[in-house]
């Protein structure tokens, strides 16, 4: 069976694992806590970042830090992840979702300003399958309208808009270091701020609300609760793991460009005759090859080429069922504007096997079958 994702596993994890746990001190905010921040933030020249337990924790955190209160209205699309919106319910907001664009999936920068209103304070921005927004336009438009802009870059990391990095544009960026992601914790995320004015109150709500780091650096004489927060850091060994896996981004990011590289020139035969849509990618974005996602002419024949696929021993998915259709979405959120790209792409993508490591041959295999299925040579 070729699996859809198989957790990215460099070969050099153990060594610092091994590391971290002869320090006897597997708390969060250890050396490789530190060593990770300070990987990232050199990295995608990024002002503060923190490691959080998830990209959920870490949009959990982004959320309070924007001082959301009963009633405010938070844009973002409805073709997501729950976590992108329930973070923002959870601290007291409606969501406003918008359609997206038909190409690359993501939300679409021209449908944003009509749905503000006076209770607007966020946009929340998903980078789908680590292809960047159309920042510019939507940075100029939280400007204009005074809102906070959140980058939900869980599938971004190593990816760039205009030479910069995601997650690193708005106000605060979230990754994930998920095991479906690129580079992974098993479980973890990290915060990044953009905007200096949160520094302090984002140190201390992730360390439980509390001015501890303020009082390790001496400036305060004991430590003690000083606003709402909850405990958002990791442990060492996740960190410690991750670690590895930063210090080979690289290496990581061109295996997987090279699988994906491989579908999108296997594949662009039945782009061209009208039997599939694949990627697109636009011209100021380099994306991170998070994810192969094909689009076929319906819901029905996708579930027939998934079947077709799974005979073949090849595992394929397909996501996210619109938020807004949802059981929970219905109850705080609503849909501005037509609906023509979210219900309709969402119901025909089909997600190809994609991980770290996937063979040369596999991948073949994945092309083969799909031309076999469409009845076309390859
Ligand atoms: C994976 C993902 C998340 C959640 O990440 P976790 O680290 O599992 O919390 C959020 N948003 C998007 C777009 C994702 O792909």
């Amino acid at each position: 069976m070729i699996k859809f994702n198989v957790p990215c596993v460099f070969g050099c994890e153990n060594e610092y694992l091994q590391d971290a746990l002869n320090r006897h001190s597997l708390g969060g905010d250890g050396i490789y806590t530190k060593k990770c921040n300070q990987f990232l933030e050199e990295k995608f020249c990024a002002k503060k970042v923190h490691l959080t337990t998830s990209c959920s924790a870490a949009l959990d955190l982004a959320a309070m830090l924007c001082g959301l209160k009963e009633g405010d209205e938070v844009i973002l699309p409805s073709f997501t992840f729950p976590t992108s919106a329930s973070s923002f319910v959870l601290s007291g907001a409606k969501c406003v979702f918008v359609d997206i664009r038909e190409d690359t999936l993501n939300i679409d920068e021209t449908k944003i300003e009509q749905a503000i209103t006076e209770r607007t304070k966020v946009i929340c921005v998903v980078h789908y399958a680590g292809v960047a927004c159309e920042m510019d336009t939507i940075m100029d438009i939280a400007k204009r309208h005074n809102l906070l802009v959140v980058e939900d870059a869980a599938q971004g990391v190593m990816s760039t808009y205009k030479g910069r990095a995601l997650g690193t544009i708005g106000d605060f960026g979230c990754y994930s270091f998920h095991e479906t992601k690129n580079y992974t914790a098993g479980e973890g995320g990290a915060l990044i701020i953009n905007n200096e004015k949160y520094f302090t109150d984002a140190e201390n709500k992730l360390d439980c609300g509390t001015d501890r780091q303020g009082f390790l650096r001496g400036e305060v004489g004991a430590y003690s609760w000083v606003t709402l927060g909850t405990s958002f850091m990791p442990s060492e060994l996740n960190a410690a793991y991750l670690y590895g896996q930063l210090l080979h981004c690289e290496e990581i990011n061109d295996n997987r460009l090279k699988s994906w590289n491989t579908y999108y020139e296997g594949l662009k035969d039945l782009k061209e005759i009208g039997k599939i849509d694949i990627p697109f990618v636009p011209h100021d974005c380099v994306h991170n090859a998070h994810m192969f996602a094909i689009r076929v002419k319906d819901e029905s024949e996708r579930a027939l080429l998934i079947q077709y696929l799974k005979d073949h021993e090849i595992q394929a998915v397909f996501h996210y069922q619109p938020l807004h259709s949802s059981k929970q979405g219905k109850k705080c959120g609503i849909f501005h504007g037509e609906d023509r790209y979210t219900t309709k792409e969402s119901s025909r993508l089909l997600r190809l096997p994609l991980y770290y490591g996937l063979k040369m041959e596999d991948l073949r295999n994945v092309i083969k079958a799909i031309h076999e299925f469409y009845e076309i040579e390859y």
